[in-house]
């Protein structure tokens, strides 16, 4: 039988951390759900407030804090490139000092410390696809550097706590992510594509749209996290679904799904933007018995109806 654990997971009232306390309390877990509401929302877990298992709280994980629990999720941080550059100082304090009080928190406890890590760790890279043991072609003074090089410190510190403590870790290495609950505004690729196509106003490819990236269904990712969490594995694994697609493959595949009449109109490409990223998932597979099921079709058609509702 399943042992109903406490398990806090920060973030969580976020795109991924909302789709996690939901899942962790259909698991029958006890749920405390930690946020300053900077990118997240309390709608995205309103529908929880019901349930005598579940428990929100307003905090800034850059702050200490002293709760008793058995499991912690570290999601809290800004993902989306418009976001986490909006204050650039707060996303580094946000990865590093969040990371040092969730990491002292678990030390007290013995609590075990999942990291939600990221493929930026690897920056533009030079090794396709990328593989856990690439180390990544960075610029540390760029303006995407406050969110890569925050989430590269924190993965350090998570490791030198299991090194030096002795304390269980689990860090993922998670790649684009897509799902119902992301922020209408927060300027990540899908959610800019479906809300334009929606409106019929122009779809946004910045550069030519021959950079790649690979997208992973919020439902896949979060079947990931339990398996890692739950396993022997420190880390680091990457989750995302191996599916490499252009831009602009994207940019048709969203126009066609909602029978838009949207043009195309290009943009300068943000400065640092990665050229090429696709998840290497031999790790996963091997260690977590785990790969994506869902196919992007399916999962851009559940995206589109949760925005079509929404706008
Ligand atoms: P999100 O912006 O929807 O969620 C982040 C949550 O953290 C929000 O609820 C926000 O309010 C909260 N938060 C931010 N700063 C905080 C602070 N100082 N204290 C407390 N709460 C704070 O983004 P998401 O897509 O759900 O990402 C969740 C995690 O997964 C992040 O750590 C992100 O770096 C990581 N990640 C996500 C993706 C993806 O494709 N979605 C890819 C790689 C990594
Ligand atoms: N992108 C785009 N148009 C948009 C938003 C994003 O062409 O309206 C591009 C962006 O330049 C990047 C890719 O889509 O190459 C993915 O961007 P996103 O911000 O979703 O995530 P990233 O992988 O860059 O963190």
């Amino acid at each position: 039988m399943l042992k109903s654990k406490r398990v806090m997971v920060t973030g969580g009232a976020g795109f991924l951390g909302s789709h996690l306390c939901e899942r962790l309390l259909a698991e029958g877990h006890d749920v405390l759900c930690i946020d300053n509401y900077f990118t997240g929302r309390k709608a995205n877990i309103a529908h929880l407030f019901s349930n005598p298992l579940f428990e929100a709280m307003r905090h800034d994980v850059t702050f200490p804090l002293y709760v008793e629990v058995d499991e912690i999720y570290n999601l809290a941080c800004p993902a989306s490139p418009v976001h986490y550059q909006y204050d650039p100082v707060q996303t580094t304090k946000t990865s590093v000092h969040g990371a040092i009080n969730v990491l002292g928190l678990g030390k007290r406890l013995r609590a075990k410390v999942f990291q939600a890590s990221t493929s930026e760790v690897y920056g533009d890279p030079e090794v396709h696809p990328q593989h856990e043991e690439y180390r990544g072609s960075i610029n540390p003074i760029g303006p995407r550097a406050c969110y890569d090089e925050g989430k590269r410190c924190a993965e350090t510190l998570f490791f030198d706590y299991y090194r030096q403590h002795n304390l269980q870790i689990r860090v993922a290495r998670i790649f684009n992510t897509y799902g119902p609950r992301m922020h209408p505004n927060d300027g990540r690729v899908v959610s800019n594509f479906i809300i334009q196509a929606l409106e019929g106003k122009d779809i946004t490819l910045y550069g030519d749209g021959s950079q790649t990236r690979a997208f992973c269904y919020v439902s896949d990712l979060i079947e990931g996290f339990l398996r890692l969490m739950a396993s022997e594995h420190v880390g680091p694994i990457n989750l995302g679904n191996p599916q490499e697609m252009t831009i602009r493959e994207l940019a048709e595949a969203i126009i066609r799904l909602t029978d838009s009449k949207s043009k195309l109109v290009f943009k300068p490409l943000p400065q640092d933007d990665p050229t090429r990223r696709c998840p290497d998932i031999t790790k996963a597979r091997k260690l977590l018995g785990w790969e994506p099921k869902v196919d992007l079709e399916d999962g851009l058609k559940e995206t589109i109806a949760y925005f079509r509702k929404l706008i």
